[in-house]
C-alpha cells in the first residue's frame, strides 16, 4: 500500500519543489528586458514570502464525530490536521491565489485531509461526509489556475479535501486496443514512467504536467502541447469510475457510442462537483521512433497564423503547432542564456539574411511545430510543413531551438513567483476561437488589455502565443504582466484579467480553453453557454449533488 510519506506536494507558497527557483543571473538580457517594459528592476533586493509560522492558519472545525468516522475508514495516519496540509490544500496555483497566500489572507481552508488508498476508501470517506453534511473537495496535483479548489469564504459545514496522491499506479494495459486503466491521483511523471516502462506514451504533456495529476486533467478538461497529435483529455479518456453520492458511476471503454447524451463528457471539466474520479481508462500510444521539434521564424503574426491555419488545413500532422506574436518572441529572446541555444541561432548571419531579406526584426515572430512517429513519417511531415511555411514568408532555424524550448517548458512556471518576489503581477488567459474569428480577437484581447494597463496608470506587457490547432480553429495563451502600484494588488490584476476575459466573450471566443472554469471565470459561464446552457448544469449539478457536498461554488 503506498505510503503518504511518497504523495508530493508543491510549496505552499508557490509553484513546484522546495529548492528550485527560476534565476535570471545566467540569462544577461532579461533584467534589462523587464525594466523596458514594465519597469521592475531584478537586481533590485527580492523581498520573499513569509516564513510559514507567520501565517495566520485558522483554526480547524473538524468535529471529533467525522474524525472517528474518517480515521475509522481509513486509519489515523491518512486522516491529517496539521496547518501545513490544511494549507497546502487550500489554493491552486493563480495568481489571485500566490498574491493571497502570501498576504495570509487565507479564509475557509480545509479543517482535515485524508488520503485514501483506493475506491472503497473513498466510498468510505463520501459516506462519512454526507452523513456529517460536510463539504468534499477532491484535491489532485493542487495546479489549477481557476479557483476550482478552495472552499467558499462563508462555508459553514466541515470542509474535507480528498488528496488522490496515494492512487498512482497504471492499473492494466490492453495491448491489443491501446488503452491503459490508470488512477486519478497519479501525476504526470508517474504515469508516463510506467507507461514507458512497457513502451507507451499517453501523449499528455500540459505545461504543469509535473504537478498535476489524470483526475485534476479530467475535471479541468486539460490540454497538453502535443495535443494537435493525441488529442486534448477529453479525446484521450475513453472511460472513468466516479465515486458518487448514490453510488459508483462506471462508463465503458468503447471508442464511440451513441447511447444518449455523454454521461464522459459530464464528468469531463466537472471539477470535482459530480463526484471522485478515482480511475480512467485513456488511449495510450507506442512511443515514437523519432520526436523533433523545430524552430521557425515568420516576418509577422498575421503570415506566421496564417501559416499555423494552412498546416492544419493541410496533410501535414504534426504533433505541436506553436507560434509567439512578437512580443512573445522578444520576450524568449530575453531568457536566453550566455551562448547557448537562442544566441547561437539568432546569430549575426543569420540576421544579417533577414534584414536582406527586408524583415522588421521587432516585428518577427518565433514558431515550435513538433513531429513525431516513423522515421519516414517525420521526414515526410517536415518536407510538407517546410512547402507552407516558406509560402508564408517563414524560415526553418533547425532543431537548436526547439531542443531547448522542450528543455525549458517544465522550468518556466517558476518564473511567476521569482516576478512576484520584485513586485510583479503576471498571470496568463486563453481561449479558442474559429479561424475566422481569430485574428480579430487576438486584436481586441491586446486592445483590451492595453487599456486596462492604462486605467491603471501602471507600464504593462502583453504577449501571446497560439498553440493546439483543430480543423476549424486554435488557441490563443495570452500572458500579461504589470509592476503592482500601490494598494490592493488582487484588485489591479482583476482590472486587467477581467478585460482579457471580457475580450474573450466580445470577439467570440470561450472563457477558457484548457484551465476551467472554477470561481475565476464562473461570471462569464452565461455568456459563454447561454443562460440556459447554465441551468441545464446546475440542473445536473443537483441531481447528483442535492445537498451540495461536493465541491460548493465551483461552475456555477
Ligand atoms: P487540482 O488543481 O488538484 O484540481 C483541479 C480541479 O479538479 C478541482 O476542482 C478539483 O476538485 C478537481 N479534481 C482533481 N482531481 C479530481 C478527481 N480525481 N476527481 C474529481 N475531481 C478532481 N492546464 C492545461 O490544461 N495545460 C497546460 O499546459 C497547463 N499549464 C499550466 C502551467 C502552470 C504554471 C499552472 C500553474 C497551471 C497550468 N495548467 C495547465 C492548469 C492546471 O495544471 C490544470 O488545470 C490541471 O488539469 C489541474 O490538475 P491538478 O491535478 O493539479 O488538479
Amino acid at each position: 500500500m503506498p505510503d503518504i510519506k511518497t504523495v508530493q506536494h508543491m510549496k505552499w507558497w508557490g509553484w513546484g519543489v522546495d529548492g528550485v527557483a527560476f534565476s535570471h543571473d545566467d540569462k544577461p538580457s532579461l533584467a534589462p528586458f523587464v525594466q523596458k517594459v514594465i519597469d521592475v528592476d531584478l537586481n533590485a533586493p527580492a523581498e520573499p514570502p513569509m516564513a510559514f509560522e507567520d501565517l495566520a492558519v485558522p483554526a480547524s472545525q473538524l468535529s471529533e464525530d467525522l474524525q472517528k468516522a474518517l480515521s475509522g475508514a481509513l486509519g489515523d495516519e491518512y486522516v491529517v490536521s496539521t496547518d501545513l496540509d490544511r494549507v497546502v490544500h487550500a489554493f491552486g496555483k493563480s495568481l489571485r491565489d500566490l498574491v493571497r497566500i502570501r498576504a495570509s489572507d487565507l479564509r475557509r481552508i480545509p479543517d482535515v485531509v485524508v488520503y485514501p488508498a483506493d475506491e472503497a476508501q473513498i466510498v468510505a470517506v463520501m459516506d462519512a461526509v454526507l452523513a456529517a453534511d460536510a463539504v468534499l473537495i477532491p484535491f489532485g496535483g493542487g495546479s489549477n489556475i481557476a479557483g476550482s479548489l478552495e472552499a467558499p469564504s462563508d462555508e459553514t459545514r466541515q470542509v474535507v479535501s480528498l488528496d488522490l496522491g496515494r492512487l498512482n499506479k497504471v492499473l492494466s494495459i490492453d495491448e491489443e486496443s491501446g488503452l491503459a486503466r490508470i488512477q486519478a491521483g497519479a501525476l504526470g511523471p508517474d504515469l508516463e514512467k510506467q507507461l514507458g516502462e512497457r513502451g507507451w506514451t499517453m501523449g499528455h504533456f500540459p505545461d504543469s504536467f509535473t504537478h498535476s495529476s489524470l483526475g485534476g486533467w479530467i475535471a479541468t478538461r486539460s490540454s497538453g502541447m502535443q495535443s494537435d497529435k493525441f488529442g486534448d483529455i477529453a479525446d484521450i479518456t475513453r472511460a472513468m469510475r466516479v465515486v458518487q453520492p448514490g453510488g459508483t458511476l462506471a462508463t465503458r471503454a468503447v471508442p464511440v457510442t451513441s447511447s444518449g447524451p455523454s454521461v464522459r463528457e459530464m464528468i469531463l471539466g466537472s471539477e470535482g462537483r459530480l463526484g471522485v474520479i478515482t480511475e480512467a481508462t485513456v488511449q495510450v500510444h507506442r512511443k515514437p521512433e523519432k520526436r523533433v521539434v523545430i524552430g521557425y521564424f515568420f516576418p509577422d503574426w498575421k503570415r506566421g497564423v496564417a501559416a499555423m491555419q494552412a498546416i492544419s488545413a493541410s496533410d501535414a500532422t504534426p504533433s505541436i503547432t506553436r507560434i509567439s506574436d512578437s512580443r512573445e518572441t522578444q520576450f524568449s529572446f530575453a531568457t536566453r542564456k550566455v551562448s547557448k541555444g537562442f544566441s547561437k541561432f539568432m546569430s549575426s548571419a543569420l540576421i544579417a539574411v533577414l534584414k536582406r531579406r527586408g524583415w522588421d526584426l521587432e516585428q518577427m515572430c518565433l514558431s515550435f511545430i513538433g513531429y513525431e512517429g516513423s522515421a519516414e513519417h517525420v521526414a515526410r511531415q517536415r518536407k510538407l510543413v517546410k512547402k507552407i511555411v516558406a509560402a508564408h514568408g517563414g524560415i526553418g532555424v533547425g532543431e537548436g531551438p526547439g531542443a531547448l524550448y522542450d528543455q525549458k517548458k517544465f522550468d518556466t512556471p517558476y518564473i511567476r513567483d521569482f516576478l512576484l518576489d520584485r513586485g510583479a503581477l503576471a498571470d496568463v488567459s486563453e481561449t479558442s476561437a474559429s479561424w475566422s474569428h481569430l485574428m480579430p480577437l487576438y486584436d481586441t484581447a491586446v486592445e483590451r488589455v492595453q487599456k486596462s494597463f492604462a486605467q491603471l496608470g501602471v507600464k504593462g506587457w502583453v504577449m501571446c502565443h497560439l498553440s493546439h490547432s483543430y480543423h476549424s480553429g486554435a488557441c490563443l495563451y495570452f500572458t500579461f504582466a504589470f509592476k503592482a502600484g500601490e494598494g490592493d494588488p488582487v484588485a489591479q490584476y482583476d482590472v486587467v484579467k477581467s478585460a482579457v476575459q471580457q475580450a474573450f466573450m466580445d470577439a467570440n471566443g470561450t472563457l477558457s480553453h484548457h484551465h476551467a472554469v472554477g470561481t475565476e471565470h464562473s461570471r462569464w459561464l452565461a455568456d459563454d453557454i447561454s443562460e440556459p446552457g447554465v441551468q441545464m448544469v446546475s440542473g445536473i449539478f443537483t441531481a447528483v449533488d442535492p445537498g451540495r457536498n461536493l465541491n460548493p461554488g465551483k461552475i456555477v
